[in-house]
C-alpha cells in the first residue's frame, strides 16, 4: 500500500479529529502517502480530496466535529456512485480506505469492498456506541460526560420544584448513552430501545410509583421510535397520573459537540494508528473495536449488524441503586 484516503461520514461526533491524525501520522510514519477525502463519500464522487501532510492534522485532537467535514451521500447509495468513487480513487492512486464513522457509513464500506475489491478499514465514530464488537465507540464517552453536566443541572430544579423530569437523550437504537447517563447521574431510571419489548418500562415505574422516598425524579429516555420518546411519556403520565408535575427536556445536538475527553482522545488515536497496523497486516473490511482494552478486528458484517446487547449488569446496578 503506497497511499490511503481517509474520510468521516455520518453523524459527528467528538474524537473524530482525533482519529483523523492518529490514521495520517501513522501512515506517514509507516511511509504511506495520505490523502484527506472531504465530506464523506461525497468528496469521492465530487472530487474534493486534498493530499494531506503531518501537519495538515496539526493542533486538532481538542476539537469536536471533524476537519474532514462529513455528510449524507444519496449518491453513494446506487451502484453507478460507488463506480465513481472507485474511479476516484483510481484516478488519485488511492490503494485503501479509512473509513470513520457509523454502522451507515460502514455498510456503504462494505459493499464498496465487495463491489470492488478495495482494503478498507473502517473505524467506530459515533456517539451511539451502537456498533457490534467493541465496547466503546469514538465519541460516546465524550457525550456521556456531556450528559451527565446536563443532567445535574437539570437535577436542581427538578428537586427545587419537586418535578418529575423525562430527559431525551441520543442512541437511536441503543440505550448505552442513557442507562449510563442515568447511573451517573444517580437518576430514577433509563427508559431503552432494548427493554421496549414485552416490558412496559414506564408502567412499572409508575406502579411502583416513581421513587417513594423522594419526591422529585429523573428518566433518561432514548430518543426514536421504539421508545416513543420523551414527549410521549410524558403525555400518558399526565393523563394518567395527574398528580405529577411532569417536564421534558431534550438534549439534541449539543450531545454531539465539544472538545473531546481524554478517554475518547485516546481511544482514536489507538484505533487511528490500528487502523495503519491492520491495513499493513493485510486486514480488509474490518472495523478497528476494543474489548476489555484490547485492540481487535471486527468484520463489518459483524459490526453493523444490528441489536448490539446491553450489558445487564448495568440495568441491574440502575434499579438495585434507584430505590
Ligand atoms: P452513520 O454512519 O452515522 O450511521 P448514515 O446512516 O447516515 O450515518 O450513513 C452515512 C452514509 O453512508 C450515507 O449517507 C451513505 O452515503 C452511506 N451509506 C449508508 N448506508 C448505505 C448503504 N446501504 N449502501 C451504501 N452506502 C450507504
Amino acid at each position: 500500500i503506497k497511499c490511503i484516503g481517509v474520510l468521516t461520514s455520518g453523524g459527528d461526533a467528538p474524537g473524530m479529529n482525533a482519529a483523523i491524525r492518529a490514521v495520517t501520522r501513522a501512515a506517514i510514519y509507516n511511509n504511506i502517502e495520505v490523502k484527506g477525502i472531504m465530506r464523506g463519500y461525497r468528496g469521492l464522487i465530487f472530487d474534493e480530496i486534498i493530499p494531506f501532510r503531518s501537519n495538515s492534522v496539526s493542533n486538532i485532537i481538542q476539537q469536536g466535529g471533524t476537519i474532514l467535514k462529513t455528510a449524507r451521500c444519496k449518491e453513494f447509495m446506487s451502484v453507478e456512485g460507488r463506480q465513481i468513487a472507485y474511479e476516484a480513487m483510481q484516478r488519485e492512486g488511492i490503494d485503501a480506505l479509512v473509513v470513520i464513522g457509523g454502522d451507515g457509513s460502514l455498510t456503504g464500506a462494505r459493499i464498496l469492498a465487495q463491489e470492488h475489491n478495495i482494503p478498507i478499514v473502517g473505524l467506530p465514530g459515533t456517539i451511539d456506541n451502537d456498533l457490534n464488537g467493541t465496547d466503546m465507540t469514538i465519541g460516546y464517552d465524550t457525550a456521556l460526560n456531556t450528559i451527565m453536566e446536563a443532567v445535574d443541572k437539570i437535577r436542581d430544579t427538578a428537586s427545587s420544584h419537586e418535578r418529575l423530569f423525562f430527559i431525551e437523550v441520543m442512541g437511536r437504537e441503543c440505550g448505552y448513552l442513557a442507562l449510563n447517563g442515568a447511573i451517573a447521574t444517580g437518576a430514577e431510571a433509563a427508559i431503552i430501545p432494548e427493554r421496549m419489548y414485552g416490558t412496559d418500562q414506564l408502567g412499572e415505574l409508575i406502579s411502583q410509583g416513581f421513587r417513594k422516598s423522594k419526591n422529585s425524579s429523573l428518566v433518561l429516555v432514548t430518543e426514536g421510535d421504539i421508545t416513543g420518546g420523551a414527549m410521549a411519556m410524558a403525555e400518558r403520565v399526565k393523563k394518567e397520573y395527574p398528580q405529577y408535575d411532569v417536564r421534558v427536556t431534550i438534549l439534541g445536538h449539543l450531545q454531539r459537540g465539544g472538545s473531546p475527553t481524554a478517554t475518547d482522545r485516546i481511544l482514536a488515536s489507538r484505533m487511528g494508528a490500528a487502523a495503519i497496523d491492520a491495513l499493513l497486516d493485510d486486514q480488509r473490511n474490518v472495523m478497528i473495536g476494543i474489548q476489555n482494552d484490547q485492540l481487535v478486528y471486527v468484520p463489518f458484517s459483524k459490526a453493523i449488524k444490528k441489536n448490539k446487547p446491553i450489558n445487564e449488569n448495568l440495568v441491574n446496578t440502575l434499579k438495585i441503586l434507584s430505590i
